[in-house]
């Protein structure tokens, strides 16, 4: 099943839960703008390529739109309509004011020089820059994107609109980036899991780990979960993977890093995973097949629009920031953070008591009422 079909099901399973009247169900669904455009460069040896660019704007009923950029290979239309959708019922679960987007480019971003990267990013920002705004749409990092990316949308969109740093989320520090954005969705991963284990009275330092997908996320989740005592007994990224049942040396291993990438559970895998906890630190990387065998087996699925958010939220703090002109302590930033993380999991858990759900229930479920509510409250005339 494609991630649009598993994210509208799990969104409708929400809406027949909540017993949503069927007009706001739709209306909740589809997308409030879908934006697609030609981007054409030269390359470093003077050639010309096209890439395709996508930017969906899904819901802006809670505040701006906000959400990651990706460049990948496999970004096409349906999967950023369905990251999009994502985004505004995770940054309604996290309690933010904001809506959701995303937006992808098609294209390597392994095998474009930096100059390419950079001509690439500016031309779609000149083709999107009068759609994204401060109080409209706010983009951030994603997969294949980093602060440096986010640089270059801030100098080309300011070219048309003045300074504007707080357009865009997971900038450099130099450009009024926060403390503790590049670790936010690893550490917000981390407090996750302590507030679920916690519940069942247990800790980091307790047990053993297995990640999968060591890029930004995975490995800063490693390293703060080496940190509290628990030990990563297997970390696998899409150019392999190493196991070591006394626990892994996370430095040693950061220190070889260089082969990133993923790899997600699927049905034919489901099966094979002996795991009791699974905390979805990616986006929709598990397949509704895969969670009904998983849920049948007992496994605990803490789901991805709570588990991811601290990214986001963090990106919260850095517009905040902005906005206020002025800069937060690290300290700060990680333990508002962390009430964040830890508000979300009662609220998600008092969704699951409620409605007799599990969690990733529990999450859309409070999601999707919070978003509904807040375009009730809007009203429908024009
Ligand atoms: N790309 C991240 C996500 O999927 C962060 C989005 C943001 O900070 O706006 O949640």
């Amino acid at each position: 099943m494609n991630a649009l079909a598993a994210t509208s099901r799990n969104f409708r399973n929400a809406a027949r839960i909540l017993g949503l009247d069927s007009k706001l169900e739709r209306s909740l669904l589809i997308p409030f703008r879908e934006i697609k455009v030609e981007c054409t460069i030269p390359k470093d040896d003077g050639s010309l390529v096209s890439y395709v660019g996508f930017r969906v704007q899904h819901d802006n009923a809670r505040g701006p739109m906000k959400g990651g950029i990706r460049y990948h290979p496999e970004v096409d239309p349906d999967e950023v309509n369905a990251l999009a959708q994502l985004m505004t019922w995770k940054t309604a679960v996290a309690d933010i004011p904001y809506g959701g987007a995303k937006g992808g480019i098609g294209c390597s971003p392994k095998e474009l020089s930096n100059s390419e990267l950079e001509r690439l990013t500016r031309v779609f920002t000149q083709k999107i820059h009068d759609l994204i705004g401060i109080h409209t749409d706010i983009p951030a990092p994603d997969m294949g994107t980093n602060a440096q990316t986010m640089a270059w949308i801030l100098d080309e969109y300011s070219k048309f609109h003045g300074h504007s740093p707080a357009v865009v989320t997971g900038k450099p520090i130099d450009l009024g980036g926060s403390l503790g954005r590049e670790a936010a969705t690893g550490r917000g991963v981390v407090y996750a899991t302590e507030a679920l284990l916690a519940e069942h009275g247990q800790a980091i330092r307790d047990l053993t780990f297995v990640i999968q997908g060591f890029g930004n996320v995975g490995s800063w989740a490693a390293r703060l979960i080496h940190e509290r005592g628990g030990k990563v007994i297997a970390v696998s990224d899409i150019t392999g993977a190493v196991k070591n049942a006394d626990g892994i040396d996370i430095h040693k291993l950061l220190a070889h890093k260089d082969k990133t990438g993923s790899g997600v559970l699927k049905r034919e895998n489901a099966a094979d995973v002996k795991a009791k906890f699974i905390i979805e630190a990616a986006n929709h990387p598990t397949d509704p097949e895969a969670d009904e065998i998983l849920s049948k087996r007992g496994v605990t699925i803490l789901p991805d629009i709570y588990a991811n958010s601290g990214g986001v939220t963090v990106s919260y703090f850095e517009w905040v920031q902005n906005i206020q002109g002025f800069m937060w302590e690290e300290d700060k930033v990680n333990n508002e953070l962390r009430r964040y993380m830890i508000r979300a999991f009662h609220n998600i858990k008092g969704m699951c008591q409620t409605h007799n759900c599990n969690l990733r229930m529990g999450a859309f479920t409070l999601g999707v009422n919070r978003v509904a509510r807040a375009t009730t409250l809007r009203g429908w005339e024009a």
